[in-house]
């Protein structure tokens, strides 16, 4: 098995990285007073990232303006 590697910045994962972050996808549904239900149907999509490059995208990525690119 080959390593990981990161969907972000993509260098390799190593075993240090044990708090890494698996991406997934799943189904939601707006409600009537704003927002997002949780995600249903979740499944990981078999991306993983290190945690500090989640942390960093999700402090450029405002969760209220919609697109992530
Ligand atoms: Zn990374």
């Amino acid at each position: 098995m080959t390593a990981p590697t990161c969907a972000l910045c993509h260098q390799p994962i190593t075993a240090e990285d044990h708090r890494l972050y698996f991406q997934v996808v799943g189904w939601e549904r707006a409600r009537p007073q704003g927002g997002t239900n949780a995600l249903r149907c979740r499944k990981r999509t078999g991306q993983v990232a290190h945690p500090f490059c989640v942390d960093r995208v999700a402090r450029q990525i405002d969760p209220g303006q919609g697109s992530l690119l």
